[in-house]
Parts: C-alpha cells; sequence; structure tokens
C-alpha cells in the first residue's frame, strides 16, 4: 500500500493499479489520459504525493524542472517535438483540477489554438 491509498494517480505510481507507463523513473512516471483531448494526452507526474503546484516546496525545485525536461523528451519521442505542444498543471478548483496529486498534461498532435480561447 502507498502512504496515500486513497489517492488513485499514487497508486497508479506505486504499481498498484496496472498501467502502461510510457516513461519512469525513481522520481517520475508518465502514461496517457485515459480521456484524451488532443492525439497526445500524456499525464507526468512525480511519484511523490503533492497534491498541486499549491503545495509545491523549495525541495520539490529540481522534481519539477525534471517534469519539464521529461515532457520535451517525450514530446519528440511521440513525434510532436517539431510540431509543438503544451504543458498543463491545473491547481484546484477554478482549474478544473479533478485529481488531487500534482500532474502535467502534455497535449499535442493537432492545432491547440490560443491558450484564451480554452
Ligand atoms: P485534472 O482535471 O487536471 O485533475 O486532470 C485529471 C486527468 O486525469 C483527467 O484528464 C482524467 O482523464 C485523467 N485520469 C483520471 N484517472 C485516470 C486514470 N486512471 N488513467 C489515466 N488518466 C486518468
Ligand atoms: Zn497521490
Amino acid at each position: 500500500m502507498t502512504e496515500h491509498s486513497d489517492c488513485i494517480f499514487c497508486r497508479i505510481a506505486g504499481g498498484e493499479i496496472p498501467c502502461d507507463f510510457l516513461y519512469a523513473d525513481e522520481q517520475i512516471v508518465a502514461f496517457n489520459d485515459m480521456h484524451p483531448q488532443a492525439p497526445v494526452h500524456i499525464l507526468i507526474i512525480p511519484k511523490k504525493h503533492i497534491p498541486s503546484l499549491a503545495e509545491m516546496s523549495e525541495e520539490d525545485i529540481a522534481l519539477v524542472g525534471r517534469i519539464n525536461l521529461v515532457a520535451a523528451q517525450l514530446a519528440e519521442a511521440v513525434g510532436i517535438g517539431k510540431s509543438g505542444y503544451r504543458l498543463i498543471s491545473n491547481c484546484r478548483a477554478d482549474s478544473g483540477q479533478e485529481v488531487p496529486h500534482l500532474h502535467y498534461h502534455l497535449l499535442g498532435g493537432r492545432y491547440l489554438g490560443a491558450f484564451t480561447q480554452q
């Protein structure tokens, strides 16, 4: 059991829920979103349970920086490195955050439009 056994992303990251990881290391895993909003829609999450960016602390700076690097590497790997992509982290209620475990949406494979149209 993970420390946060009621958290779906902790359970995925901890291997309790089977998932095909597109990327995994000691700190981070990435997998396809179950309800894709674009041809490429990958979730990149830390294994550490951080509820949202609002609870990020100084000790997480390298981890969050690494997530950005992994996002760029995954984008290249799945073929959207040149065409472009968007990396989003929803934070708390007004963003529509549904899963209270820090995660980044990597979206691409189509024109996503100006951010203000979303
Ligand atoms: P957010 O609204 O930013 O909290 O996004 C949560 C995302 O997690 C949504 O896009 C869901 O489709 C996705 N999601 C929730 N549970 C799973 C799961 N078990 N496997 C893959 N994606 C999931
Ligand atoms: Zn969690």
